[in-house]
């Protein structure tokens, strides 16, 4: 089978793998049928990220399932899902936490699609193994198009992860998203606009992403991070930018909160005691992935939330070597399911 992999800087291709088998019983095989670039992977493919190839990129992805093990109930071949970017084992403490994205049964950090984490290939590939299906799938929900939510594995659920909880928590309070570095940015104005927010501020130095922002509600303000941008109980650091990173902690109410997608990839001096004296919850991460995808979806799903304007072009899957090679803001590669939708339980 065909599994799409990162050469280097600009440089993708097909290459022919083994098809993966089932292993254990809870084990799915899933095909994929729509996929898309984390925002990571834009930095990776544009030689902004420190993972030198060759190796299997991609974790972002809804697809079909062809065959499940014998131990999995809750799926079904024909059944559309999206798969989980972490490797997760479903039984130790930080699986049943809310914290699967930090198994314990796995290498730390185990995931689709990038390297060093284990050889479980990546979501642009004709087949891909799954390990704990019933844990790590989630259903699509019914009349959904898969194009619209091919990222809702990883970066659309993050954006909900930083803004609607929050929200939930302090109702109505002002958010601050500092952009630059991809779609997490944009879909959590998107999420935060929706969630109630009083005022959603975002910056970015891209005129098309401001676009888009604007087009969820935001007020977007054009040029490179000021020193301080207001004052903000609940602030998004999606830049891979330091200068952005730094207005975001300076930015923030007393007590508020910070949350840092990363992109950062060496070290940055913080000004700690500003942010001792002002109270704030800072959190950088990978994001819990699994727990949020259901209620991600569910806001696409009632049509709370829209993320179409982000897709940067949706294309045939044949093309992802050129296409993903391109590195635009959200490209979804699809390509025709092949099995029909299994009868309603
Ligand atoms: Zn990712
Ligand atoms: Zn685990």
């Amino acid at each position: 089978m065909r599994e799409l992999v990162f050469l280097s800087p600009g440089k993708l291709e097909w290459r022919d793998v083994a098809e993966p088998e089932l292993q254990q019983a809870g084990d799915a095989i899933v095909r994929p049928v729509a996929a898309t670039t984390c925002d990571l992977d834009r930095l990776i493919v544009r030689g902004e990220a420190p993972f030198a190839g060759p190796f299997a990129i991609g974790h972002e992805c809804v697809a079909e399932v062809v065959e499940v093990g014998e131990g999995v109930t809750r799926f079904r071949r024909g059944d559309l899902v999206v798969v989980n970017w972490h490797i997760s084992c479903a039984h130790c403490d930080h699986c049943t936490g809310g914290r699967p994205n930090a198994c314990r049964s796995h290498p730390p950090g185990a995931m689709y699609g990038l390297p060093g984490l284990g050889d479980w290939g990546g979501t642009f590939s004709d087949l891909l193994r799954v390990v704990q299906a019933d844990f790590a799938l989630t259903p699509v929900p019914e009349g959904v198009d898969p194009a619209l939510v091919a990222s809702a594995a990883d970066n659309l659920p993050f954006g909900w992860e930083f803004t609607v909880p929050h929200l939930e928590q302090s109702p109505g309070a002002d958010v601050l998203v500092m952009g630059g570095c991809g779609s997490i940015a944009l879909y959590a104005v998107m999420f935060a606009s929706a969630a109630g927010a009083s005022r959603v501020q975002y910056h970015d130095t891209d005129r098309s992403r401001l676009v888009i922002a604007e087009s969820f509600g935001a007020h977007a303000v054009e040029g490179p991070p000021p020193r301080r941008a207001g004052e903000f109980p609940i602030i998004i650091d999606a830049s891979a930018d330091q200068a952005a990173l730094l207005c975001a902690l300076r930015s923030v109410a007393p007590e508020g909160i910070v949350s840092s997608v990363g992109g950062h990839f060496g070290d940055v001096a913080l000004p700690l005691f500003e942010m001792y004296r002002r109270g704030v919850r800072f959190y950088t991460g990978r994001g819990r992935g699994g727990p949020n995808v259901a209620a991600a979806l569910a806001w696409v799903a009632d049509g709370r939330v829209n993320p179409a304007p982000v897709i940067s072009c949706i294309a045939p899957f044949d093309e992802a070597p050129s296409v993903v090679a391109e590195a635009s803001l959200k490209p979804v590669l699809i390509r025709p399911r092949t099995m029909k939708t299994p009868p309603a339980r």
